[in-house]
């Protein structure tokens, strides 16, 4: 029988049907997996590997261990035993929900138990990562916030930890790139251990081209920028904006932010907060275009961000999710993701 022309889904309602079909689905992973077509053996890199198409699932012709590899292999998705027909429509749920989606929602729409569910949703996030180290140029706006709860809504355990300034309120640093008659305006964000100068200094040297103009407020740590950059003030405790002089770009994006975290999320932990600025600037800066571009966006960042579960909760409880703040904390790879020094 003649399979019907169809098109690429638009919607989540046809991206449901789509990928209900495994060859659709399986079809889209290898075009993201192998773009140029040729599937080759994540293992050795050979492409003389042979398809057994019952399994879905290919066999490489060279002697090594591990021979047989499936399109998961090698991406975020690796070792899930999920269906990537209930992969592909969370990935869609979540690339295109404007204030994110919970755990408990992404279970109760795709079937899968909450843990699987939070995980998932956890290596989403790791795909929505802004991998690019393109520097912004032209005007751009600088600005700090806190993020978290107060700790009077804590549990007592958890309020320990505060006063052990181990958690709590989370300083969070973000960088606007405005409109250019090339682009419309993106953002950089990113957790850090204080808003002290050193560190935001480097956040800007970093990720902002010598000589482009940078908004501030007056807070005393910007100062100093004015050396390499053309460093305009604007003082909150006169006025929010005196002509393009302001903030109000980053502010924006800073309520649209905690709007998402308050109306979704219980809360967000704040060792998982660098995950959550992660898909909030992807839906940001990916704002323009429309719900499949931003789906095969989010899915083509699946390569090269390969995440153990294990590594993922650190040391795991029975229930298989995290016991505590503090392993997290204290893991190297998570300290330095989060952009603290480690000694
Ligand atoms: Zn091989």
């Amino acid at each position: 029988m003649k399979k019907k022309n169809v098109k690429f889904p638009e919607t989540l309602h046809e991206a449901i049907k789509y990928f209900a079909d495994d060859d659709h689905a399986l079809d889209f992973m290898k075009s993201i997996r192998w773009p140029d077509g040729v599937v080759k053996c994540p293992r050795c890199g050979s492409a003389n590997v042979s398809f057994l198409s019952t399994r879905k699932i290919w066999k490489c012709k060279s002697a090594h261990e591990k021979q047989q590899f499936s399109v998961k292999v090698g991406t975020v998705l690796e070792d899930s035993p999920i269906d990537l027909d209930k992969w592909l429509c969370g990935f869609w749920l979540i690339a295109n929900a404007k204030n994110g989606i919970s755990s408990y929602e992404l279970h109760r729409s795709i079937g899968v138990t909450q843990k699987t569910a939070w995980f998932m949703l956890h290596r989403i996030r790791l795909a929505m990562q802004d991998g690019s180290t393109e520097q912004f140029s032209g005007r751009v706006e600088a600005d700090e916030t806190f993020i978290g709860g107060r700790a009077r809504n804590m549990h007592a355990d958890k309020k320990a930890h505060v006063k052990a300034g181990a958690v709590g309120k989370v300083a969070v640093m973000g960088l606007l790139e405005r409109n250019s008659p090339e682009r419309h305006s993106r953002v950089k964000v990113r957790v850090l251990r204080n808003v002290r100068r050193h560190g935001l200094h480097r956040e800007i040297k970093e990720k902002v081209v010598k000589g482009s103009e940078i908004y501030t407020d007056a807070f005393l740590s910007y100062s100093g920028l004015e050396k390499e950059y053309i460093h305009n003030v604007i003082d909150h405790a006169e006025c929010y904006a005196k002509g393009h002089v302001h903030t109000n770009g980053l502010e924006n994006f800073w309520s649209l932010l905690k709007r998402g975290i308050k109306g979704t999320y219980v809360s967000v932990e704040p060792f998982h907060l660098f995950r959550y600025l992660d898909e909030q600037s992807f839906r940001f800066n990916e704002r323009k275009d429309n719900d499949a571009g931003r789906f095969i966006k989010v899915v083509g960042g699946i390569l090269g961000k390969g995440l153990r579960y294990a590594k993922l909760i650190g040391k795991t409880g029975d229930d298989g999710l995290p016991k505590k703040a503090v392993s997290w904390l204290s893991e190297t790879w998570l300290l330095n993701h989060l952009g603290f020094e480690t000694d």
